[in-house]
């Protein structure tokens, strides 16, 4: 097997990646992304029509302007941007290259996929979040009519729906499957919607739930997931209730295990990254995080407008160490 060589290989094709690389372009450092599917491969499998709830102008990378129909963009419109971002610095990425293991050797990390190797000096990892779903960790959970994953509405008229969750991708769900003529019962462990649901879906949701179009369930738990039934735990005790599919509608985490192999430390419970603030390089040194890895549990905290600026961070400090080396 052929042996690629680069001095910086990024793992991960999504936004943190492709700013990364195009950092890395930019002072023309060699630089290679291995993306385990498409590019964006995150946003290509948000929900069909979903929107952005950032403008276009703060999803912005490498000074390429982003021009959308509206204010905040689509799916679309960001998959058609961020090709163009990497068309227009024509970065090099692997696609359909899953990093199984990374070891360091000689201060240089040797990086397997399944039929490659690939060596390289500095590594950053940019593997996001959305590949791991908080599952439920009920019976029946393992069903097929249980998605962790939103795509369209389309297979859900006519159909008794549970969305689990109270945050925005829930009650985004929650409205536009009801809009399409789902019957939808939302299962909320907490008291009430999120607190900190965007402005312009809070009171749409709580109206619906209100006005009975949209059934909700608070301080309630999914206890058991039959193929025709749910099993919920409720305030007034346990209900039965009839149900096609169950939307579970709990976010997502990095991959914990994958980042430990790699030898990454965790600081705390919320399994945040040991990491130095001022150059992302983590305690595996030459080793970097970029995106929202770096807030461990706390994914809702980080996202790509707030989290641009790390590649920008990243390839500065690689070049310095560089400089340094060859001074
Ligand atoms: C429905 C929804 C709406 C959102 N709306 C907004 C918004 O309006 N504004 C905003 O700023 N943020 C928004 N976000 C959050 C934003 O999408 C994420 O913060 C962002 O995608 C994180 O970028 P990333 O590059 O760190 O990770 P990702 O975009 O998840 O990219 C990680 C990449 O790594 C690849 N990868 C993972 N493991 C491996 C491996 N072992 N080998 C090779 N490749 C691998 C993945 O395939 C993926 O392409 C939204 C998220 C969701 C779910």
């Amino acid at each position: 097997m052929d042996i690629i060589d680069k001095d910086i290989i990024i793992i991960g094709g999504g936004p943190s990646g492709l700013v990364c690389a195009l950092e890395a372009s930019k002072r023309k450092l060699d630089c290679l992304i291995l993306e385990k599917g498409l590019l964006v491969n995150s946003i290509y499998n948000f929900p069909t029509n979903m929107t952005f709830f950032s403008t276009s102008q703060v999803l912005e990378i490498g000074d390429i302007p982003f021009i959308s129909h509206s204010d905040k963009p689509s799916r679309k419109e960001a998959l058609e941007y961020y090709r163009r971002v990497s068309e227009a610095y024509d970065l090099d990425i692997h696609y359909r290259q899953k990093v199984q293991s990374v070891k360091k050797e000689h201060f240089k990390f040797e990086i397997r996929t399944q039929d490659s190797i690939y060596r390289s000096q500095y590594l950053i990892v940019a593997t996001g979040y959305y590949d791991t779903p908080n599952l439920l960790h009920v019976p029946g959970e393992e069903l097929a009519k249980v998605k962790h994953y939103y795509d369209d509405a389309h297979p859900y008229i006519g159909q008794n729906i549970a969305v689990v969750g109270a945050a925005n991708s829930a009650c985004d769900v929650a409205l536009e499957t009801y809009y399409k003529g789902a019957h939808v019962t939302m299962i909320i462990k907490d008291e009430g919607i999120y607190e900190k649901v965007k402005y312009w879906i809070k009171p749409n949701i709580e109206n619906r739930i209100k006005e009975g179009s949209i059934k909700a369930y608070f301080s309630s738990q999914i206890k058991k997931i039959l193929p025709t039934h749910l099993v919920v735990d409720t305030p007034e005790g346990e209900i039965k209730i009839e149900n096609d599919y169950v939307l579970a509608m709990t976010g997502y985490r990095p991959d914990f295990p994958f980042l430990k192999k790699l030898g990454i430390a965790f600081s705390d419970n919320e399994h945040v990254p040991v990491f130095n603030i001022n150059t992302f390089e983590c305690n595996v040194p030459q080793m970097y995080l970029a995106g929202v890895i770096l807030a461990g549990n706390n994914t809702s905290k980080l996202f790509i407008e707030n989290t641009r600026h790390h590649g920008k961070v990243i390839i500065e400090d690689i070049q310095q160490k560089m400089a340094a080396i060859y001074a």
